[in-house]
C-alpha cells in the first residue's frame, strides 16, 4: 500500500530557460582519461592513498577523509595516476588517472534482496563505506556528506531535478529499474522512511514505489527539492536533520550490490542555449568536459561552462573533469550584451522576474546568459525575493540579521531552512547576492558547531 502526501509548492518562479536537452540517448566514445575533484566535495578534508605512477583498479581506493578515516572514494577508472594537483592551501584539486585499453575491477562481496533480510544496518553502512557508496548520501541542513552514525527519520529520494538542466528521470531511470528497486530496498535499512518526491506520472515508476512513503510535489524549480519536501513535512525545527540521494545515486547502490564492483557509469546531459546537441549521455564518472563538448557548442561566443545546473553549478575550465556529483553540463553565454538603443526597447525576449519587460508577457523560453545587468546597490525592500522564497524565509531581514553578525536572530528567521536555490538572488533588482551570503552563513555555523 503506497502512503502518499501532496505538496504543493505556490512560491518559486517558472524559468523559461532555452536549452533543454532532448530525451535523445548517445553513448560516448571511452575517454583517455579521467578524474576525480576532491575539492569539490563538500565538507571532507581529503588525504591521498596513491602516488603519481601508481596503477589502480576501478574502485581501489583514492583518498579518504581525514575527520573519519572510513569514509573513502574510490576511483572511477582503472590505470596509471598521470597527475595530482593542488589548489590553494594544498588542498588537493584534481586526480587524474591515464585509463588502461583494457581496464580491470577490484570485487567486493554482492548482495541479494534476501541477504537484505538478515545483514544489520551496521554491517550494511560499513559495506557502503567500504565500497564507495557512502558519499551519495547526503545530509540536511549543511548539504554535507551523511554521518553513518545518525539514524534520521527521513532519506529523501530526489527522481527529478528540475533545476535547469539535468537527467530525465525516463532516460536515466527507466532501463535501471531493477537496481533502482535493489538501491531502494537498502535505504529502507538506513532511516526510519525512505521517502520518494515524484510527480509519478510513470507506471513503471510508481509499481517500483509501491510500500515505500511517497509525497507527490507539484510546482515549478526548486519544488522537487529535499529541503523543500522537509520544510514542508516536517513538524518541528527539531526535524531539520534529513538524508537525501538522488534517483541516479540510488541506482549506483542497487548496481554495486548486485555486481559486487564499483559503478562507474553516469547518464550525463549536455544543455544551455550555446549547446548545439542538447541531449543525454551516456558515460561514465570522472568525465573531460572537452569529450563531452568538442564540435557540440557554439564556437563564436564566449561560453560559461557549468557543471551542474544553472542556479547551484559551478565553473569549470574545458581542460578539466566533471566532479563526483555532477550530471550536468550547462553552456550559457559570458557575455553581457549592450543592446544598441536598448532604452528603446521592451525587452520582450529579456529574462526578468520583474514586470517592466515585455519578455513577462513572452511564454517562449528565452536565452540567459551570466551577467548581472547592473550593479549591487541597497536593498529597496520591494519583497521580490520573500515572494518566491518555496520555504518562506524573508531574505531580506535574514540578510540584515547576517550582516550585524546577529546569528541567532538568523536562524530564527530560518537560515538553516534555506535549500539554497539562487532564485532570490535572480529576482533581486538590487543585484544583491542573497544566496551566496546564506550559503556562507550556514557553513560558518556548521563550523561553529563542529569545532
Ligand atoms: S532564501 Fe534560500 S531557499 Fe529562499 S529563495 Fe533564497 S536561496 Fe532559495
Ligand atoms: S529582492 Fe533585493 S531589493 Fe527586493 S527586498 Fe529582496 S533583497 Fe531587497
Amino acid at each position: 500500500m503506497m502512503f502518499m502526501i501532496s505538496v504543493d509548492i505556490k512560491k518559486s518562479y517558472k524559468f523559461r530557460v532555452k536549452g533543454c536537452p532532448t530525451t535523445t540517448l548517445t553513448e560516448l566514445e571511452k575517454p583517455k582519461r579521467v578524474a576525480m575533484l576532491p575539492e569539490k566535495i563538500p565538507g571532507i578534508k581529503p588525504k591521498l592513498k596513491i602516488k603519481v605512477d601508481e596503477k589502480v583498479k576501478i574502485g581501489d581506493p583514492l583518498f579518504f577523509d581525514k575527520k573519519n578515516p572510513k569514509l573513502t572514494f574510490l576511483s572511477p577508472g582503472a590505470g596509471k595516476i598521470s597527475n595530482i594537483t593542488y589548489g590553494k592551501r594544498r588542498v588537493i584539486r584534481e586526480i587524474e588517472i591515464r585509463l588502461d585499453d583494457q581496464e580491470t575491477f577490484a570485487e567486493f562481496p554482492t548482495l541479494t534482496l534476501s541477504d537484505l533480510k538478515t545483514i544489520t544496518r551496521e554491517d550494511l553502512i560499513d559495506s557502503m563505506l567500504n565500497g564507495g557508496m557512502w558519499p551519495y548520501i547526503r545530509s540536511l541542513p549543511y548539504r554535507m556528506i551523511a554521518d553513518p552514525n545518525d539514524f534520521p527519520k527521513n532519506i529523501i529520494v530526489t527522481i527529478e531535478n528540475n533545476e535547469p538542466f539535468h537527467p530525465n528521470p525516463d532516460v536515466y531511470l527507466i532501463p535501471n529499474l531493477e537496481y533502482f528497486k535493489m538501491g531502494m530496498e537498502i535505504l529502507k535499512k538506513l532511516a526510519e522512511h525512505s521517502v520518494v518526491g515524484s510527480d509519478l506520472s510513470h507506471p513503471l515508476i510508481r509499481e517500483q514505489l509501491k510500500n515505500t512513503v511517497t509525497h507527490h510535489y507539484s510546482g515549478y524549480y526548486p519544488a522537487e527539492d529535499p529541503g523543500v519536501m522537509l520544510y514542508h513535512i516536517k513538524t518541528s525545527d527539531t526535524q531539520n536533520l534529513a538524508w537525501y540521494i538522488s534517483g541516479q545515486d540510488v541506482i549506483q547502490i542497487g548496481k554495486f550490490f548486485k555486481h559486487g564492483r564499483y559503478p562507474i557509469e553516469r547518464i550525463v546531459t549536455l544543455g544551455g542555449s550555446l549547446a548545439i546537441e542538447k541531449k543525454h549521455f551516456k558515460t561514465r564518472i570522472g568525465l573531460p568536459v572537452k569529450l563531452l563538448t568538442e564540435g557540440r557548442v557554439q564556437s563564436n561566443e564566449f561560453i560559461r561552462y557549468i557543471a551542474g545546473g544553472v542556479f547551484r553549478g559551478y565553473s569549470v575550465v574545458k581542460d578539466s573533469y566533471l566532479g563526483f556529483y555532477e550530471t550536468a553540463l550547462n553552456l550559457l553565454s559570458e557575455e553581457e550584451k549592450e543592446e544598441t538603443f536598448g532604452f528603446l526597447r521592451f525587452g520582450y525576449s529579456r529574462p526578468s522576474f520583474s514586470k517592466t519587460f515585455l519578455s513577462s508577457m513572452n511564454q517562449s523560453e528565452l536565452k540567459y546568459d551570466c551577467g548581472l545587468h547592473g550593479e549591487e546597490r541597497a536593498c529597496v525592500n520591494c519583497g521580490y525575493c520573500a515572494k518566491v522564497c518555496p520555504v518562506d524565509i524573508l531574505p531580506q531581514f535574514t540578510l540584515k540579521c547576517i550582516v550585524a553578525d546577529e546569528v541567532e536572530e538568523a536562524l530564527s528567521h530560518g537560515l538553516l531552512d534555506c535549500v539554497e536555490c539562487g532564485i532570490c538572488s535572480y529576482t533581486c533588482p538590487s543585484k544583491i547576492e542573497l544566496c551566496s551570503v546564506f550559503r556562507k552563513a550556514k557553513m560558518e555555523y556548521y563550523k561553529e558547531i563542529n569545532s
